[in-house]
């Protein structure tokens, strides 16, 4: 099952992807993951983004496609995947598409978590990560409006996308999209 987790920041989709990912047996790839620990590890990917991580932009697509075409190259994504946070806007939707169809492999679903901006807010202010602070959130917010949010009709048009209410409590919400995914 190959499939991608939309959401806006603070809409839970880490949280979803990882528990639905152990759910049913696929490997969870999160992009934001897999740059914080570049950082962290302060290797040449890490230096790269750190700046447009730390101001809440995209970090540049041919850093991130790499990065994910490296992940999604090893072995226990043979029979699949789960991406959280990549692709972020369309071109990185694009690039995803051609890999896949390199591999002749194509994406089951993509579902979106949808929750209402003010509960975001609510939830990012809640939250204690280094590119959370008040001003990193507001840009974040922006480039998903801007950038991300557009990949819901990239897919809906493609006949792939589904939504699912975000709001709720962690188990409901899992329950809701596991409905979806057993659903199709
Ligand atoms: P996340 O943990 O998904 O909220 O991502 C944290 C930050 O990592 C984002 O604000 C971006 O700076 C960067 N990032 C994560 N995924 C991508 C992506 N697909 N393309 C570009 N930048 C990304």
């Amino acid at each position: 099952m190959r499939i991608v987790l939309l959401g806006a920041p603070g809409s839970g989709k880490g949280t979803q992807a990882e528990l639905v990912g152990k759910r049913i047996g696929v490997p969870h790839i999160a992009a934001g993951d897999l740059l914080r620990a570049a950082v962290t590890e302060e290797n040449e990917l890490g230096r790269a983004a750190k700046q447009y991580m730390e101001r809440g932009d995209l970090v540049p697509d041919g850093l991130v496609v790499e990065m994910i075409e490296k992940r999604m190259a090893a072995r226990d994504c043979d029979r699949g995947f789960l991406l959280d946070g990549f692709p972020r806007n369309v071109a990185q939707a694009e690039v995803l598409d051609r890999i896949l169809s390199d591999r002749r492999e194509h994406l089951d679903h993509v579902m979106f978590l949808a929750v209402g901006r003010e509960e975001l807010l609510k939830r990012l202010n809640g939250r204690r990560r280094a590119d959370d602070s008040e001003k990193t959130v507001r840009a974040r917010l922006d480039v998903y409006e801007h950038e991300t949010a557009p990949l819901c009709d990239y897919y809906e048009s493609r006949g792939l996308l589904r939504r699912v209410d975000g709001e709720g409590c962690i188990e409901e919400i899992l329950d809701r999209i596991l409905a979806e995914l057993r659903g199709s």
